[in-house]
């Protein structure tokens, strides 16, 4: 029967398919005693689930090919080892359940692998993949991690860290449900990097059944479980025709009597350049250059590599503005050669630009690299510095950028409470502010940008957020420098009005979010910007903000 869940909206569109769940962790079996007269019958199950699991894997080798399908291929050689199988019957003969026997017996090999030096123990992972999938399958519940499936479907999940999503297949993923996870949280950017609708914090997400046909609205948060026919077409017509709609709009960034706000994209690599490209983003307000380094996080890319990545997003935009984000380690995006293992609270610890001085040869080799990316192009390369605190933050990150001799704007994110109520301070040091809405929300609310009941306080319409934007982009325009918005609170389009009415001179956002914000943007003149941006602080909550912004723009 229809019904109706309902979420945070937070990546635009509509996506209907049908349910698959992010597989957690495999739970440990519970190690209860059998019967020996139900042995036979639980190494029937055991052999079955192995069988399976070895065809399964041989399938997708068969379909993926080259690399990949030898990889497969020894993984399934490895789920029917012969003493490894000795060892799981051995253990049901004795008393285990066959998904017990399964776990120990792996654990058993595991242990082994571990300890025979450096090539078998590279294997290790590729023997708990196997593992975790006989078991998932003996337990009857779905395989861990990213779902196997070659038909598209709708990803749902407790919510997703940034190492989950690089497995993803960006063809397969019509939209994201979560369970956890605000409007900052890592799932929402990156649904909207890649341009798919999505919900988060929607309580009772797990409960919906694998398979399950669901129609997700991006935009209102509504998530409908088993739509009629009907309501499926009649939500595919909608979004259609606002997306024929915003297609048709273009050019820069600008309000109805033509005061520019350049619209940039955020980008976590070169894969994200051709969406940019294609939604006419005028450059790149925010490079997330962790995502190189998340490939390997044992240690840092070369200083080549580093130089190929950036290279490729500057030559995108020849003309235009790029702004390079220094790398942004720790809290939710940890790293394990810089990031401290023991610390008891993460998000208010060494992170961001705090790890950069603890590792000043990690931060020379990333500005050189971006030094000797920009040689010779007419780009306008912008470096800025995550997590600022002070002026003392701010000038420690110019100094670093000049004996890394980069020819370059330097800038700071204000991302903590000090950062905006002290602006004017950061900006002796440096040239331009950008707002890390999400963290500053974070910051400002205590309240943990991934925990989905906390939605309430991350809401960017905040009035308590709004007044710290107006506090840092008055302090840009009293020394003449600039103030953009790189957080998410830039791609929702009323609230990208009600930013630039409080004085930010460039949004930057997920290119799927662009064209939304340009045609809204272009409905309003400065003035009325200005307006909804007054009611909006005057306002005493996120809902009543958001109100007063609508009414004023409204003539009501
Ligand atoms: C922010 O905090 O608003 C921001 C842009 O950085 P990130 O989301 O990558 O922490
Ligand atoms: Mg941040």
């Amino acid at each position: 029967m229809e019904k109706t869940l309902r979420g945070v909206g937070v990546s635009h569109g509509v996506a209907i398919g049908q349910v698959r769940h992010m597989g957690t962790a495999v739970l440990e079996p519970p190690a209860t005693q059998i019967p020996t007269e139900d042995a036979p019958r639980e190494q029937a199950r055991a052999q079955a689930a192995v069988e399976a699991v070895a065809a399964d894997l041989n399938a997708r080798g068969n379909l993926a090919g080259g690399e990949a399908q030898a990889v497969l291929e020894a993984q399934a050689l490895m789920a029917q080892d012969p003493e490894l199988m000795a060892d799981v019957a051995r253990r049901i003969a004795v008393g285990s359940s066959a998904e017990r026997g399964v776990y120990d017996a792996f654990a058993a090999y595991r242990a082994l692998l571990a300890s025979a030096g450096d090539y078998l123990a590279g294997r290790v992972a590729d023997l708990d993949d196997v593992r975790n999938r006989i078991v998932a399958r003996l337990l009857g519940v779905p395989m861990p991690g990213v779902p196997d499936s070659d038909e598209p479907y709708v990803l749902f999940a407790r919510d997703l860290a940034p190492a989950d999503t690089a497995l993803l297949d960006p063809t397969l993923v019509l939209g994201f449900v979560t369970e956890e996870g605000g409007p900052t949280s890592h799932s929402a950017i990156l649904a909207r990097a890649m341009g798919v609708p999505a919900v988060v914090a929607l309580p009772g997400a797990a409960g919906v059944p694998e398979g399950t046909v669901v129609a997700v609205d991006g935009s209102s948060g509504d998530v409908l479980v088993e739509p009629s026919q009907d309501k499926q077409d009649e939500l595919r017509r909608i979004a259609a025709e606002r997306k024929a709609a915003l297609a048709a709009s273009s050019g820069p960034g600008q309000t109805s009597d033509g005061h520019r706000v350049p619209l940039l994209a955020n980008v976590g690599g070169p894969a994200d350049l051709p969406a940019a490209l294609k939604a006419g983003a005028e450059g790149v307000g925010l490079f997330r250059t962790e995502f190189l380094f998340l490939d390997d996080s044992a240690k840092a890319p070369t200083e080549e590599k580093q130089v190929e990545a950036y290279r490729k997003v500057l030559e995108a935009f020849p003309e235009g503005r790029v702004v390079v984000r220094a790398l942004d380690a720790g809290a939710d995006k940890p790293l394990d050669f810089l990031t401290p293992a023991d610390e008891p609270n993460p998000a208010l610890g060494v992170r961001g630009l705090r790890t950069l001085l603890e590792h000043p040869e990690v931060m020379q080799t990333q500005l050189r690299a971006l030094a000797k990316a920009a040689e010779g192009l007419p780009v306008h390369l912008e470096v800025m510095a995550p997590m600022v605190a002070d002026r003392k933050d701010a000038r420690d990150f110019a100094d670093a950028c000049r004996e890394a001799g980069l020819n370059a704007k330097y800038g700071a994110m204000v991302e903590i409470p000090s950062a905006a109520l002290r602006a004017r301070s950061i900006l002796q040091e440096v040239e331009f502010l950008s707002l890390g809405t999400n963290d500053l929300a974070q910051y400002t609310f205590a309240a943990d940008r991934q925990v989905g009941a906390l939605a309430r306080l991350q809401d960017p319409w905040q009035p308590a957020l709004l007044d710290l934007v107006a506090f840092s982009a008055e302090a840009a325009q009293a020394t003449g420098k600039s103030c953009g918005v790189c957080g998410e609170a830039a791609s929702d389009p009323l609230l990208a009005v009600v930013l630039t009415g409080l004085g930010v001179t460039s949004l930057s956002m997920g290119a799927a979010s662009i064209p939304y914000v340009r045609s809204t943007l272009a409905k309003y003149t400065l003035a009325q910007c200005r307006r909804a941006a007054e009611a909006a602080r005057a306002a005493d909550s996120a809902e009543g903000a958001r109100a007063a912004a609508q009414q004023v723009l409204s003539g009501e």
